[in-house]
């Protein structure tokens, strides 16, 4: 058969291939390497891609991540889309002003479909994959976006879903899965025990677990991450990124996704420095950066950030390695910083982010300060999470409504007691 008579469906991924010792499997439900244990990654053949490629083939295709579905470790002609990706990139300029910077953007995952999170971009592809596979139920150990997600999207596909997460969730966090009717799961113990359970049951059960057994199909979807920054710069690569480190999947995935535009020649090469964002309460990735050590002390969480809460990452040790070698820096902040950074987000560009997105915008601002971000750098920040999924962790620091008759003598009434007090907090201010 010559290469023009193939069908168009046919795979661009060859296998799945250990990132430690290169070994290669057929492209099945396992994540680990028989022989050392390493994690499984999916590739791809590049030549081939580059072929069936190119800036308008993507342009015309689908309003989602599904433009870029050479990419991803699918075979269907029809793959599960709900509309999830190609959200906005935001020129934040007035955070910009506010901070010192000249060319800052937001990728604006917060409004993600169809859970308002990154995760839905993951999900799209681990459950299209599971369905490829065979699978009729599909699972996830979650820190909360991942099982609204999986049962969203699950719901959608038909699949049977039972999803497992912390019994402390956020109420939100909660809500959002329930409303979709999977089996959940609150397990009394934090997300590293919650995952060790689910490994346990992944061997027992053959559930698709999109963060287990399906993790390497799971984990290209952060690719698209990668390529919809690309393609909303006009095809170019930022000078810098800030994203948040749970796993520190997302932060390897998006690396991943700039390296195969470069690869396949839809962006010219451009050195792109990495930096990551972590919670203080639950900060092992940033901790082995500042401490140069090359391993991860695993830690247990204490931080209001609960959806990037993994005290033992699985993509720890590659997360640094991108950081280190593309002169980025790991930082964390602690919690009250955190509120601050939602805050300052939703006050200068009008976006509610979630912990993860706080966490984020707050270690933008440490490095800005730090001059660890030059003014001049076009760089992006990745908000990958929804505010209105996590309003316990405001609760208290945001103003009260002014409560009023349905008379416009007491409209004008309050407004003037709030513009009084307004002026002598002005007051405070200044003395
Ligand atoms: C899961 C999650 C992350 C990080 O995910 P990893 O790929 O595990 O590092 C970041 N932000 C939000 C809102 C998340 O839910």
């Amino acid at each position: 058969m010559t290469v023009a008579t193939q069908p168009k469906t046919q795979a661009t991924f060859r296998a799945l291939k250990c990132k430690e010792c290169g070994a290669e499997y057929e492209a099945q439900a396992i994540h680990v390497c028989e022989l050392c244990f390493g994690p499984l990654e999916v590739a791809y053949d590049y030549s081939a891609i580059r072929q069936r490629v190119s800036r308008e083939k993507i342009q015309a295709g689908p309003h989602s991540i599904w433009r870029y579905r050479e990419f991803l470790p699918v075979t269907s002609e029809q793959p599960i889309d709900v509309g999830t990706g190609v959200t906005p990139l935001v020129q934040a300029n007035r955070l910009a002003r506010r901070l010192g910077l000249h060319r800052l953007y937001i990728k604006n995952d917060a409004v993600n479909m169809p859970t308002l999170s990154f995760k839905d971009r993951v999900v799209s592809v681990a459950l299209t994959r599971a369905r490829e596979l065979g699978f009729s139920t599909v699972s996830c150990a979650s820190t909360g976006n991942l099982a609204n997600s999986t049962a969203a999207i699950a719901a959608h596909a038909g699949l049977d879903c039972c999803v497992f997460i912390p019994a402390d969730l956020e109420a939100g966090k909660v809500m959002g899965t329930l409303i979709y009717s999977p089996t959940v799961m609150a397990v009394q113990g934090n997300y590293d025990q919650v995952n060790r359970l689910c490994s346990e049951v992944a061997n027992t059960h053959g559930w698709g677990f999109v963060n287990i057994n399906l993790r390497p199909y799971y984990s290209e979807g952060s690719k698209t991450l990668g390529y919809e920054v690309a393609e909303q710069l006009g095809w170019q690569l930022p000078d810098h990124i800030v994203a948040p480190l749970a796993s520190g999947s997302l932060f390897t995935k998006i690396y991943k996704g700039f390296r195969e535009f470069v690869e396949v020649g839809l962006v010219e090469d451009r050195a792109v420095r990495f930096s990551g964002a972590q919670a203080e309460g639950c900060s092992p990735i940033a901790q082995a950066f500042q401490e140069g050590r090359d391993f991860i002390a695993p830690v247990k969480p204490n931080t209001i950030a609960k959806s990037i809460a993994i005290g033992n990452p699985a993509d720890g040790v590659y997360a640094l390695d991108i950081a280190r070698k593309t002169q980025g820096h790991i930082e964390a902040v602690t919690d009250a910083e955190i509120v601050d950074g939602i805050k300052l987000l939703a006050e200068t560009e009008g976006i509610f982010t979630e912990t993860a997105g706080g966490t984020t915008i707050a270690v933008l601002k440490k490095l800005v300060e730090a001059g660890k971000i030059h003014p001049d750098e076009t760089t992006v920040v990745y908000i990958t999470g929804n505010g209105l999924k996590t309003q316990e962790a405001v609760q208290g620091y945001v103003g009260e409504p002014l409560t009023i008759e349905p008379k416009l003598d007491s409209f004008e009434r309050a407004l003037e007691r709030s513009r009084t007090l307004e002026r002598l907090e002005w007051q405070q201010v200044l003395v």
